[in-house]
């Protein structure tokens, strides 16, 4: 089976080859095809998402993205289409999901016992809806003093990822579906995508559903995590609260993610290129091979990717080759090599070739 692979900016290329070894460490036949989306191809071709890389993106199944680039105040991008106009979009990420037609990105962030103290039993699962909010990129300024900003909610989106998230729930065996929204300041945006949230609710009768403000939801995950189970919100609110979840299960290096849409996927990390770190071997791999394990599952290799998350279970655990971010002084491709052993353990055909 073939799968993509964009390697990205910045610590993309260490944490993507990390990756690799571990999901080769499984045993699935993949085979990768490399495409050039970023830094290297606006280099090698002039655009940073060149028309060509998003055909081989929407002929796969799935993609292993790492992380991109984008400067602060500098990010729009337009892209051609077919019939030979630009759609311009806010980032080269929010271009990249829209182009594929991807719609929601859960972020499933999970505390570690011995690395997320307090929040070691933290265990929940963001649905940020990834196709409007003011992510849409209708930003105009008047001037230099003046600028403003469209924010879109469509019942259609929101319907879309509110049922995801219910069917999500089902599906996993978990119990609850909280909404997150700004509905007392927001009433016609925020309004509709609670509202919508509240009618997919009522065909799950199993489920419990709630909400709360995004503000009033930053300050409970803090102190009370287990309140939370699968969570649904716009783009921006989703984007924010993942990183601060993240925050608390102990490093930006622990939360992987999926773009899922209905002909195709990329599989990402939470987290962006780290410009800092890159080319020190310092960056934590395991966002990005957790991602990967969602990839697998995503292509029916569901045991490969539980072995995938047990192996790194046990690796966190006995503090076997942790990078700076967890305290250790373990390098990008020795924590990698730490989980593929362990996984490679799991699975003695691979472990004997
Ligand atoms: P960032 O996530 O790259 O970094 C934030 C902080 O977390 C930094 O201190 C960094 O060192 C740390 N960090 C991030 N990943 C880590 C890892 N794997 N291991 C250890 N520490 C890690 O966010 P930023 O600094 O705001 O953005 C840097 C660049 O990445 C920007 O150009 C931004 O646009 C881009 N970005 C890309 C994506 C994406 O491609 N999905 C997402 C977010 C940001």
């Amino acid at each position: 089976m073939k799968a993509g692979v964009i390697h990205g900016d910045g610590i993309g290329p260490e944490i993507t080859d990390a990756a690799l070894t571990v999901i080769a460490a499984t045993g699935v036949p993949l085979e990768w095809q490399p495409i050039e989306v970023g830094l290297t191809a606006l280099a090698r071709h002039g655009h940073a998402l060149p028309p060509a890389a998003v055909a081989q993106l929407r002929a796969l199944p799935a993609t292993l993205k790492a992380p991109l680039i984008v400067n602060k105040m500098e990010g729009r991008i337009a892209c051609l289409q077919p019939d030979g106009t630009d759609l311009a979009y806010p980032s080269l990420n929010n271009a990249l999901r829209r182009e594929l037609s991807l719609f929601v990105n859960p972020r499933p962030i999970r505390g570690f016992p011995g690395i997320s103290g307090r929040y070691d039993a933290l265990d929940i699962v963001i649905m940020r809806e990834i196709t409007e909010d003011v992510y849409i990129g209708l930003e105009t300024h008047q001037g230099d003093d003046s600028a403003e900003a469209i924010k879109r909610i469509t019942r259609e989106a929101s319907v879309r990822v509110a049922k995801f998230s219910f069917d999500y729930a089902r599906r996993h065996g978990r119990r609850r579906v909280t909404c997150l929204h700004k509905a007392n300041v927001l009433n016609y945006t925020d309004g509709l995508f609670l509202r919508c949230c509240r009618e997919v609710a009522a065909d799950y009768p199993d489920l419990v559903f709630d909400d709360l403000m995004i503000d009033a939801a930053c300050y409970t995950i803090v102190r009370e995590p287990a309140r939370f189970d699968v969570v649904v919100c716009p783009n921006q609110y989703g984007d924010i609260f993942s990183d601060l979840a993240a925050g608390l299960a102990g490093s930006l290096g622990l939360a992987p993610g999926a773009n899922l849409g209905f002909k195709t996927a990329t599989f990402e990390a939470s987290h962006g290129a780290a410009p800092d770190l890159a080319g020190r071997a310092l960056a934590n791999p395991i966002a990005l091979v957790l991602s990967g394990a969602m990839l697998l599952e995503h292509l029916g290799y569901a045991n490969q990717a539980r072995n995938i998350w047990n192996a790194t279970r046990g690796v966190l655990a006995d503090a076997d080759r942790l990078t700076p971010d967890l305290g250790g002084t373990g390098k990008t491709w020795q924590l990698a090599e730490a989980i593929a052993e362990r996984v490679a353990s799991f699975n003695p055909a691979k472990e004997a070739s």
